[in-house]
């Protein structure tokens, strides 16, 4: 990981998201309640409501379609982050877009856009057997996790 825990943050909150940072993957709520033993953290509602402080303060991201948790910048302000994840090798990628980009066609027909998950699943470039001839300059994705060190529980849908 490319950032470090931001001074000033409550300390069990710092806790919950060195561990995220330190793993440097995706990591469900059960894998994260047994890495945080070791600091003392053992309640399941305390950590739940942690994970929650720190989501909002856009410091750690649930990758819904994972069920698991990764620790991450806050998003610019009127972004929206997307997630890229490959499904061979498990390393996760954020890129981020206007939010107007992905809510228009719904906000012109008078949905009110309350939440928005952007998922991408397939094959990162050295999976997918690299990029075709020019591409590649410029790239903006962003590493977020890997996701690849072991069998992670919780992959296929169970939490
Ligand atoms: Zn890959």
């Amino acid at each position: 990981m490319s950032f470090v825990v931001p001074e000033g943050l409550p300390r069990r909150q710092a806790q919950v998201l060195n561990c995220l940072i330190d793993e440097g993957r995706a990591m469900t709520f059960k894998e994260l309640m047994e890495a945080l033993r070791g600091v003392g953290l053992t309640s399941d509602g305390q950590v739940f409501k942690l994970l929650k402080a720190l989501k909002e303060r856009g410091l750690v991201q649930r990758i819904e379609t994972l069920l698991a948790y990764v620790a991450c910048r806050p998003c610019p302000p009127g972004e929206a982050a997307g997630y890229a994840i490959c499904d061979d090798c498990r390393t996760i990628w954020r890129f981020t877009l206007p939010q107007e980009a992905v809510t228009r066609v719904a906000d012109s027909r008078g949905f009110t856009t309350g939440g928005l998950t952007l998922e991408l699943h397939g094959s990162c470039v050295d999976c997918g057997g690299g990029l075709p001839e020019g591409l590649g300059q410029g790239s903006e994705l962003e590493f977020v996790a890997g996701f690849d060190a072991r069998p992670v529980a919780g992959f296929e849908g169970d939490e």
